[in-house]
């Protein structure tokens, strides 16, 4: 399936070609980076993913993160950490985000206790891969 989005003001463009897996992340991370209560995620190989236009600058935390934004308007649109061969892009950059559907929230113990969604996807407390879900 090929999937489209792009920044607020559209110098970044991408596409990819693929199923992604989606998440809802609600560490602090993400929320401070973004901006938002929490983030969803889109999960793709980066083999599958393609800019068009403008690269996004990086902004590197840990010495082994990158975090995409648009330098014009700021729109956040990637998450890369160098061990891993995925890449992550904002649900709300898509085109049409409805398109994918999101499967769990992760780091549900930092979730703002006023999100509340009522999705009847899975919650863990942290990563996924660490635990069962909490509900
Ligand atoms: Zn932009
Ligand atoms: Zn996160």
């Amino acid at each position: 399936m090929m999937l489209t989005g792009a920044c607020y003001c559209g110098n970044i463009r991408y596409e990819m070609d693929t199923e992604p897996t989606v998440v809802h992340c609600h560490c602090d991370n993400c929320k401070r980076s973004v901006g938002g209560p929490f983030v969803s995620w889109v999960i793709i190989s980066i083999k599958d993913f393609k800019h068009i236009g403008e690269q996004p600058t990086i902004h590197v935390t840990d010495g082994k993160v990158e975090r995409g934004f648009c330098n014009t308007c700021g729109s956040s649109i990637s998450y890369f950490q160098r061990t891993e061969d995925t890449i992550d892009i904002t649900a709300g950059t898509m085109d049409n985000p409805s398109s994918v559907k999101p499967s769990k929230h992760i780091w549900d113990r930092k979730r703002i206790h006023w999100v509340q969604m009522d999705d009847g996807l899975p919650h863990f407390s942290e990563w996924s891969a660490d635990s069962e879900p909490i509900d």
